[in-house]
């Protein structure tokens, strides 16, 4: 744990960024490798540009990587995992608690490029990097412990049937800009743990964080060619996922993307798993407590300026309490302070780019044309950078596209209901199943609630807190198989079994 909170400032990002960060290159086969040009351009050169979505100056250019890196990168893994396959579950969970350590190290610095990149405020992006580093940790605790044997009973008893793990292969990571070093974590962890080797491409739009890692990595001695990161956009993205080599894809982002990349790995029949979107409900039922309701409720929809895939982004609140609940939910609203990650009190930031504020500022039109009612916000910031105001509708039709359509910013949208059933009904009528969240004070009947609803991670009186220890994942459209946990593990494991005479 670190706690020099206030040693994390937009200085020591910048510092990092100068003097740490290895730009217009890619890491391939343990070396960083100048990129020596790509087909992305901005202003006329080919450079991509990273942004700071507190002011929207560009903090860096940088180039990216084309199909070619994705061959090169695809060759050292396929090397790399000759030997990696072979080393021990020991050796493996030396290397993880190494890259956590070292990660401890640097931990001021990844969470200072994580809040100048992504513009979250200090607070999340520290306890980003916490669940990183505790993600290394517990998948290194968890393969320590795995047998290479198991025996497992059947009943005949000439025969003994034994059962073993072997690593997937190859696999393609890609991972969204919203919680960079978190769900890098998720899914390099585990991968390593199996024995996989890996090609992880950031999201382009938040780089930073992840090219550290890169320089962590190099400096705990990982053998050359085990991880190769490059930085890349849709084309990088759109080559690993159909790369002959490959042999599993990891996946985290939207839904229109996710079901390119599931046509994308059709082709060999790649393994894959999918984390894709949401629109969670969060239900407060008659005997919630109020403020308790409106702590929850805002942390579900505020926290990262509402780019979160379990965002609870629809409300649902008993009818008898609903005039209450919003108008105390109005005054939480009020009182955010909505400001730059580095300041300290911040407790919104701006979303992470232009792109997402016009999508936002989309659905405020949407919701302008419809004639929704606005409990508050609603509006794009009149400021530098990318900040628009947490937003609350009330009495939204079922048929708008602010109640079924993902809109990952700060908006939330709400209905009533009259009884427990038609709770559970409203909450299910979504193509998403990730997430849910119940308010109440009968946590019998909450329980009762959350075994009706078709989500994969459910809280009850709690915000959304994870566990390295429990898989992630949803139903429908919120994606195939599950991250995290020993779910998380087997999803880089094929199981093997052998029959043999008894002894
Ligand atoms: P995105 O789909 O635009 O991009 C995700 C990644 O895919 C990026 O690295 C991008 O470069 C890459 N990519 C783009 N086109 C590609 C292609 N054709 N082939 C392969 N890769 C390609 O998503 P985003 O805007 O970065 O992130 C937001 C989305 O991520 C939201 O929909 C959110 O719900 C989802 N998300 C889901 C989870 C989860 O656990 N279910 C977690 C975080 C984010």
């Amino acid at each position: 744990m670190n706690n020099k909170f206030e040693s994390i400032t937009r200085d020591l990002a910048k510092e990092t960024l100068n003097k740490e960060v290895v730009l217009d290159s890619a890491y391939i086969d343990g070396n960083w490798e100048v990129i020596e040009s790509s087909s992305i351009s901005h202003n006329g050169i080919d450079k991509h540009a990273l942004y700071d979505p507190s002011t929207g100056d560009v903090i860096a250019t940088t180039r990216l990587c084309t199909k070619a890196h994705v061959d090169a990168a695809a060759n050292a893994a396929s090397q790399a995992i000759l030997s990696w396959s072979q080393t021990t579950v020991s050796e493996r969970a030396s290397y993880l608690n190494a890259i956590a350590d070292a990660m401890e190290q640097k931990f001021n610095q990844l969470v200072g490029l994580s809040v100048l990149n992504n513009g979250k405020p200090i607070a999340e992006a520290k306890m980003d990097a916490d669940d990183a580093i505790a993600c290394y940790r517990y998948y290194a605790n968890l393969i320590a412990a795995q047998t290479t044997w198991t025996e497992v009973s059947t009943d005949e008893s000439s025969v003994r049937l034994l059962k073993t793990f072997a690593p997937v292969g190859i696999c393609a990571l890609i991972v969204p800009w919203n919680f960079p070093m978190v769900t890098t974590s998720w899914k390099l962890a585990a991968a390593l743990a199996a024995g996989c080797t890996v090609i992880l491409k950031p999201s382009e739009v938040t780089l930073l964080p992840e090219l550290l890692l890169g320089n962590i990595l190099s400096a705990i001695g990982l053998p050359k060619g085990v991880v190769n990161i490059l930085p890349g956009a849709a084309e990088v993205g759109a080559a690993m996922t159909s790369h002959p080599l490959i042999d599993k894809v990891s996946f985290t982002g939207s839904n229109g993307v996710g079901e390119k990349v599931m046509a994308q790995a059709a082709k060999d029949v790649k393994d894959i798993s999918l984390e894709l979107g949401g629109k969670s409900a969060i239900v407060i039922r008659a005997d919630a407590d109020l403020d308790m309701a409106c702590d929850i409720i805002s942390g579900g929809i505020f926290t990262n300026a509402g780019q979160m895939c379990s965002a609870t982004s629809r409300l649902l609140v008993h009818h008898d309490i609903a005039d209450a609940l919003y108008q105390k939910l109005k005054e939480y609203t009020q009182n955010i302070h909505i400001s730059a990650g580095f300041d300290p009190n911040t407790q919104m930031g701006p979303l992470v780019s232009q792109q997402q504020l016009n999508q936002v500022h989309k659905y405020f039109n949407i919701a302008t044309e419809e004639k929704l009612d606005c409990l508050i916000g609603g509006q794009i910031l009149d400021r530098s950078g990318y900040f628009a105001s947490p937003t609350i509708y009330t009495n939204v039709p079922m048929d708008s596209c602010l109640w079924t359509e993902e809109i990952f910013g700060p908006v939330l949208v709400s209905r009533t209901f009259k009884d427990d059933a038609e709770a559970i009904q409203l909450a299910n009528n979504s193509k998403f199943g990730l997430a849910a969240t119940v308010v109440s004070a009968d946590e019998k009947a909450a329980l009762e609630m959350v075994l009706q609803i078709k989500a994969g991670h459910l809280w009850i009186n709690e915000q959304q807190i994870l566990f390295a220890q429990a898989g992630w994942g949803g139903f429908k459209q919120s994606g195939i198989g599950r991250e995290l946990g020993e779910d998380g593990l087997s999803a880089y494991q094929k199981s093997k079994h052998v029959i043999l005479p008894s002894q």
